[in-house]
């Protein structure tokens, strides 16, 4: 690896995970989109109206910090969430937004617990997502919903937007694509798990996994 362009890294990276996302049905139609953030603060990022499996590295969009467009295809309307979630987590490098099935189809169930919408099911997703804040339905492009995930998104890698799904940071786009997918499982274990009575983790074992491992939020 050594001396190879970062650049052609990266896109490479998000052509691999993107088809690896479409081929398990983690992504259908041109929905999803993934990013890695430079070191120089321009971003790669899925272009728009692209299917995630079949994306090509040179028309992965590259786009300046100040949002200039460098090369490659037009980015995602999606890119202000990316942007949004760099903002507020400086040691993210990837993030990974999804309209997966099961954690979409927990985005527009009622009475969830906005502050926390998962029960805490099993050790790895606390380990790796923690609590999952859930940000009320804006539709889509509305440039409102940055600010809220900047907010939130300082002390969550994960938050999950109404009616729509899931995006998540990681300290690189590996790391986000494992968070994303745990989300997706326990978003599942929870919808199996309906009307069957269920012991979530308690608070006691909650801290003693960020005792052992760290909290989600530091990762
Ligand atoms: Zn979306």
């Amino acid at each position: 690896m050594t001396g190879a362009d970062p650049i052609a890294q990266a896109r490479a990276e998000i052509v691999r995970h993107g088809r690896s996302l479409f081929e398990r049905g983690l992504a259908t139609g041109s929905s999803g989109n993934l990013s890695i953030l430079l070191d120089d603060g321009s971003m790669l990022l899925t272009p728009t109206d692209a299917s995630l499996g079949g994306l090509e590295p040179d028309r992965i969009a590259h786009v300046t910090a100040e949002g200039a467009h460098v090369s490659g295809d037009l980015p995602s309307k999606e890119a202000f969430l990316h942007r949004a979630i760099y903002a507020a987590r400086p040691h993210a490098r990837g993030v990974v937004h999804l309209h997966a099935t099961h954690s979409a189809a927990v985005s527009c169930m009622d009475g969830l617990d906005a502050s926390d919408c998962l029960p805490p099911l099993t050790a790895y997703q606390v380990m790796k997502i923690g609590r999952l804040p859930l940000i009320p339905y804006h539709p889509p492009g509305d440039r409102s919903l940055a600010g809220r995930i900047a907010a939130i998104a300082v002390d969550h890698p994960a938050v999950l937007l109404a009616n729509h799904g899931p995006i998540v940071a990681g300290a690189s786009l590996r790391q986000a694509m494992n968070a994303i997918e745990e989300l997706e499982e326990s978003a599942k274990l929870f919808l199996l798990l309906r009307g069957v009575p269920t012991r979530p983790l308690d608070a006691g074992q909650i801290a003693d996994l960020e005792t052992r491992f760290g909290r989600a939020n530091d990762r």
